[in-house]
């Protein structure tokens, strides 16, 4: 068989040192077609096609000495050959320089194009798309993998996907953990592709949404998954990375009892004395799980991802909700900091296992667990196990039968009523503490009773006092806000000092939410502060616009138009909603404030018939009063400064705070 012209340099490079018999297993078994591929062979990979060390040494000189005359290309090597940080990432001033960690050598495997078969997909990410596909070992083998292929060709630009996803291999090339998913090699073809152990089962978050008949997960395996994720953590901590995107939808089904880490296209080292990294780009975050001084200054650190994992269990234990659903991202920072908020406790989480979550959002990252830490006190919070020993049929108990297995939610030995979860019904609720026995009290339990939510500090002397006020209402006391907006709100990985339009969309499903990472903005850089006096708004001074005949309509019966509260009316449906010109504007209105609500852009178009460069500056107003304590007149006066830039306006007073 002939050499194919675009490999030709390399059988030259083989026959100058006499190695031509290895072209075929390097072409072929290795696929190596460039010369920068090499970056990923390791001395393994060349033993593996029967290469000896004195040959390989060779081959490495001969190397050396062809690139000298080479241009190096930008791509791959650059990054997995060292892990750089990002190029625009920064620390404080008081952080020692960067010193990231080492790899320890190439890939894992270097796996041919050929001996994987990619199967049906399985979902699409940021910078790539997941299929499910089978692995063909040279054994004969064959091994079920995930296989995440690069969307952008390797000759393509060095964006934002080919960094993450290289970063993404390089970092879970370092990686050996039984509860981090792990990286069998990478195709070297077109596209990249990285072959990754299979999760047959799917993310956790996908499992807990799961709807009827597929029972709830069991509390007592969630404490279980807890674990898992906390020694994972812990592991990652060790090794001087950040995840920074800790989170369900990111922890994978290995089995039905085995969660995996995954998804590390945000990991970054840690860097300095600080254990930090800083953000330095425009880089959107997952703002809802995201401890304050990442949606603040845009620090990371083990504390942060500490935070996430609280945010984490919450969504555990909360079924899969999302957190600070419809509350738009400013206001999140605003309700942890100013108000001290925090995510309230989901019923099925124990008033133990609640104020080991409140640790881990203590306002202060020093005031935190470590995952070490965490690892014994999750241990110690593990709800007891106990079995029914006799039927409990009363009205209004937890109905079990003998023998049914009872995971103890909140009990001790000393009171007669426990609340617990019976594991053959999956139903939680109080029952006689008679009615089941245990075996396994830990001495150590505390026994929790009364307020015992309220943070009561740590041995340590946490700062943290996190108060449980202006939690966010309950599901069905939410503003009647559309569905894909809440989505976009809390899940979309935008800044959230960023106040340009929102994604649409975004929510749980993970392309959605991709496109979301992809508009990335600026990070949460505060402005200089502008001299304001305050005093009355001075007049708007509408652009010159066509104005469209507004179309009149009666006023909704208990919500006149224009007045207060009309903003949270339903809309009736009829002629205002059918006509296009209508909805355009509305349209218009809802992309240019962020977090306002369909019927809001309507009510505000409404009390300025139709004039929507007035509703947009009204609606401004209203966001930039409820985010801060100044008055409505000194808002406007600020977002005039700020030339009607919500984004920065808001920047500007949360500074103030
Ligand atoms: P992003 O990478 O943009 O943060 P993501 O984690 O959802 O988002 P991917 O890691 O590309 O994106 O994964 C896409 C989908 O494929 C996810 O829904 C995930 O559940 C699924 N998936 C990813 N890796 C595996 C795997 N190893 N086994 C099974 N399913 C997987």
């Amino acid at each position: 068989m002939l050499p194919e012209v675009s490999s030709l340099w390399l059988l030259q490079l083989l026959r100058d040192i006499q190695l031509a018999q290895f072209y075929r297993p390097i072409l072929e078994e290795l696929n190596v077609t460039r010369p920068e591929h090499f970056d990923f062979v390791r001395p393994e990979d060349l033993d593996g096609i029967g290469m000896g060390r004195p040959a390989q040494r060779r081959l490495v000189e001969a190397l050396k000495r062809y690139r000298s005359g080479l241009k190096p290309k930008k791509w791959v090597y650059k990054i997995l050959g060292s892990f750089t940080p990002e190029q625009k990432e920064t620390t404080s001033p008081s952080d020692s320089p960067p010193c990231p960690p080492e790899p320890e050598g190439g890939l894992k495997c270097l796996i041919p194009e050929g001996a994987v078969r990619r199967g049906e997909l399985l979902g699409a990410g940021c910078f790539g798309v997941v299929h499910r596909g089978l692995w063909m070992l040279p054994s004969g083998q064959s091994v079920p993998v995930a296989v995440k292929s690069l969307r952008v060709g390797p000759e393509g630009p060095m964006g934002t996907e080919l960094g993450d996803f290289l970063r993404e291999v390089s970092v879970m090339m370092n990686l050996e953990h039984p509860h981090v998913l792990r990286l069998h090699g990478l195709v070297l073809g077109q596209p990249l592709q990285m072959v990754m152990e299979l999760a047959p089962l799917g993310s956790l978050h996908a499992r807990l949404r799961a709807p009827a008949p597929t029972p709830p997960l069991p509390v007592s395996l969630l404490c279980l998954f807890l674990r898992q994720l906390a020694g994972a953590m812990a592991y990652m901590g060790a090794r001087g990375l950040v995840h920074r995107d800790l989170a369900t939808r990111n922890l994978l089904l290995a089995a039905p009892r085995v969660i995996k880490v995954a998804d590390f296209g945000l990991v970054r080292p840690l860097t300095g004395a600080r254990g930090r990294y800083v953000m330095g780009g425009p880089r959107p975050i997952p703002y809802a799980w995201c401890a304050p001084e990442s949606l603040r200054q845009g620090a990371f650190s083990s504390a942060s991802d500490v935070w996430m994992f609280g945010v984490t269990l919450w969504e555990m234990f909360s079924g899969g909700e999302e957190p600070w659903a419809g509350i738009p991202p400013y206001l999140i920072l605003h309700r942890l900091e100013k108000d001290r908020a925090r995510l309230p406790r989901p019923p099925l989480c124990s008033r133990a296992l609640y104020s080991l979550v409140l640790r881990c959002w203590a306002p202060h990252p020093a005031d935190r667990p470590s995952f070490s830490h965490l690892e014994g006190q999750l241990q110690e919070a593990q709800p007891p196990e106990g079995r029914c020993v006799r039927d409990v049929m009363e009205t209004g108990a937890l109905r079990m039968e003998v023998g049914d297995p009872i995971t103890i939610i909140e009990g001790s030995p000393d009171s007669t009523t426990w609340k617990g979860q019976n594991g053959q019904t999956f139903k939680v609720g109080s029952f006689p503490a008679s009615a089941v026995m245990v075996t396994d009290w830990p001495a150590t339990r505390p026994v929790h009773r009364g307020s015992g939510e309220r943070h009561r500090g740590n041995a340590n002397g946490d700062r943290a006092k996190a108060k449980l006020q202006d939690l966010p209402p309950a599901r069905d006391q939410r503003r009647n806000m559309p569905l894909p907006m809440m989505k976009g709100i809390s899940k979309s990985l935008e800044s959230v000092l960023s106040l340009n339009p929102r994604p649409t969309g975004g929510g749980s499903s993970p392309p959605e939410l991709r496109r979301a990472r992809a508009v990335c903005k600026g990070p949460p850089v505060l402005p200089p502060c502008p001299p304001f006096a305050s005093s009355s708004p001075s007049q708007v001074s509408q652009p010159p616009r066509e104005q469209p005949s507004w179309p009149k309509r009666e006023p909704p019966h208990n919500h006149p138009v224009g007045a207060p509260g009309a903003s949270k009316a339903t809309v009736p449906s009829g002629g205002l909603l059918s006509d296009p010109e209508v909805q355009r504007r509305v349209m218009e209105v809802e992309l240019s404030v962020h977090g306002v609500t369909h019927q809001e852009c309507q009510a505000a178009l409404r009390a300025t018939g139709g004039d929507v460069v007035s509703a947009i500056r009204n609606l401004k107003v209203d966001q930039l009063f409820h985010l801060s304590s100044r008055s409505r007149a000194d808002c406007w006066r600020i977002l005039e400064h700020y030339q009607w830039d919500l984004s920065a306006a808001s920047r500007y007073v949360l500074a103030r705070h």
